[in-house]
């Protein structure tokens, strides 16, 4: 059996940190570099994430001669081999877990005996995964016509990119246009250089919402997990406060302790292994020493342009290190492109893909919007918590006149029947156009519920619309037509 600490390694290998070899797959059209001709290109994009090989696929579908540079052996980014697919695995299997562990099958007449945890299966079975769909991206790439170049690129002119592979070789590719889609990494915390930073722990958005969400996972296969977060409130920056405060209180009878309002000032590891974590009010006030066996950090990650070579065509970075683009997503240098997260804006994979196909039709002469309060947040937990649009604290802020209609899980028949009742819906909408504003949805499937809610808001549905739609029965989604009949006629049927 693996130790604690070799099992949290195995998820958390940092993106950056891997050697970048050259990728084994021969059913890509991989250059090896023996070849050292120069590609010439219409469309070359730098990194595979999900911002990257979206666009590097939809660039090649709309007839781009399209090259693909990573440094990495496997394609798919941080999304695909560290974050959004490891992360869900492990909250999967380990919420599985907890049901066949705990009292809840057996409250619903499943009796099971003699359940046991074999880590390092549930972790094999999350590489399992993640394996195969970073193989899927080669397949597409293949399928597709993309020529995947396996090598640290660098911007080497306005129109050149060079690749140097593993054993120092370079790939000279001559390009019309070039995609910056470089991502992000950790973002280290000053002073605490022995613990374990993880990629897979680390929040999106906000603050508290990785924090949260691998806690949930820890907690669910045993751990006692405290989570130390600056902000006054849990889910991250964005989220409604009734919403928040709900959450936090569902995750603290599950077993999950709080800290908020917490600034850590340092961590030392004691003889005995255990690491004392000083902390303070973020207000400023008495110390405060937590000790635990594992410290997670998940402070954030930041834009990775390390040699990536801008300064020799003289694109200069903002200053939080983002590099600066137009509404086209063009850098001062109008053959060069960035989309994702190395730009301003969300760090999500989602907010990601949809920049790098637009960006992709618009180098191909086509219009180019996209409308970032669309653009839905997810905190994968169980339950779980997602919204798109504004909150109720952001149109109290910008002075918006709005209504407000609710629904709880605990009147929706499906939730009832699954007994996983947890939760509410909660839309926003303008006072006098009817117009939604926002959803929020606190509750089990609620990732998967938010898509209709974007759908409404980018179609600038009015809550009526919604609630004229016929929704499924039984179905958990009623609850969010059942809010936005409440949002609209002041009244839900069902509650
Ligand atoms: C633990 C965790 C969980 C997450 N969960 C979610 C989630 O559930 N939902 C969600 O929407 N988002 C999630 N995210 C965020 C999401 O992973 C990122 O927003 C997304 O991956 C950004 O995509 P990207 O294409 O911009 O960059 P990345 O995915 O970071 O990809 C950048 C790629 O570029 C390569 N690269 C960098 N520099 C070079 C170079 N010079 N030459 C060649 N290659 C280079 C890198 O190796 C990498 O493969 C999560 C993140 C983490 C860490």
């Amino acid at each position: 059996m693996q130790s604690w600490t070799q099992l949290y390694r195995s998820v958390t290998t940092l993106n950056h940190q891997l050697p970048y070899k050259l990728h084994g797959a021969a059913t890509v059209s991989v250059r090896t570099f023996a070849d050292k001709a120069a590609i010439d290109a219409d469309v070359t994009v730098v990194g595979s994430g999900p911002g990257g090989y979206v666009a590097a696929i939809k660039a090649a579908q709309l007839g781009f001669k399209t090259v693909c540079v990573e440094k990495n052996a496997t394609l798919g980014g941080t999304c695909l081999n560290v974050g959004c697919i490891p992360s869900k695995a492990l909250l999967n299997n380990s919420y599985l877990y907890h049901m066949a562990h705990g009292k809840d099958f057996e409250s619903r007449g499943i009796e099971i005996s003699g359940i046991s945890l074999n880590l390092e299966k549930m972790m094999a079975q999350k590489s399992g995964a993640v394996k195969a769909l970073t193989g899927g991206i080669a397949h597409l790439f293949k399928q597709n016509k993309v020529t995947h170049v396996n090598g640290f690129g660098r911007l080497t002119g306005k129109n050149q990119v060079t690749a140097t592979a593993a054993d120092g070789s370079e790939q000279v590719i001559n390009t019309k246009n070039i995609l910056l889609a470089t991502g992000s990494e950790v973002t280290p915390f000053p002073g605490i250089q022995y613990l374990i930073i993880t990629t897979a722990l680390l929040r999106v958005s906000g603050t508290a919402d990785f924090c949260v969400l691998q806690g949930s996972v820890w907690q669910r296969l045993g751990s006692k997990v405290t989570a130390v977060e600056f902000l006054g409130h849990v889910g991250g920056v964005g989220i409604d406060m009734e919403i928040s405060k709900n959450f936090q209180r569902i995750l603290q009878k599950q077993g999950l302790k709080f800290k908020l309002g917490t600034k850590v000032l340092g961590a030392t590891k004691r003889p005995d292994g255990k690491i004392d974590v000083a902390m303070e009010a973020a207000a400023g006030g008495k110390n405060e020493t937590l000790t635990c066996d594992v410290l997670l950090v998940c402070i954030g990650r930041r834009p990775f342009t390390q040699n990536l070579g801008l300064e020799t065509i003289g694109i200069e970075l903002d200053n939080r290190g983002r590099i600066p683009v137009n509404g086209r997503f063009q850098t001062k240098v109008p053959s060069v492109y960035a989309i994702g997260d190395v730009i301003a804006g969300p760090m999500l994979a989602h907010k990601a893909e949809d920049e790098g196909i637009i960006c992709v039709e618009g180098m191909a002469g086509g219009a180019v919007h996209i409308d970032y309060n669309c653009v839905p947040s997810v905190i994968y937990t169980h339950p779980e918590v997602a919204w798109v649009g504004k909150s109720e604290e952001q149109l109290k802020d910008e002075g918006v006149p709005y209504k407000v209609g609710k629904f709880p899980f605990a009147a929706n028949s499906r939730a009832k029947t699954n007994a996983d009742t947890d939760g509410l819906v909660k839309i926003l909408s303008h006072k006098e156009t009817d117009r939604m504003l926002g959803a929020h949805i606190l509750g089990s499937g609620a990732g998967e519920m938010i898509n209709e809610a974007a759908l409404a808001m980018e179609y600038g549905a009015s809550c009526e619309d919604v609630a004229r739609v016929c929704h499924a029965h039984p179905t958990v989604s009623e609850a969010f037509r059942e809010a936005n009949l409440a949002a609209s006629f002041g009244k839900a049927i069902n509650f």
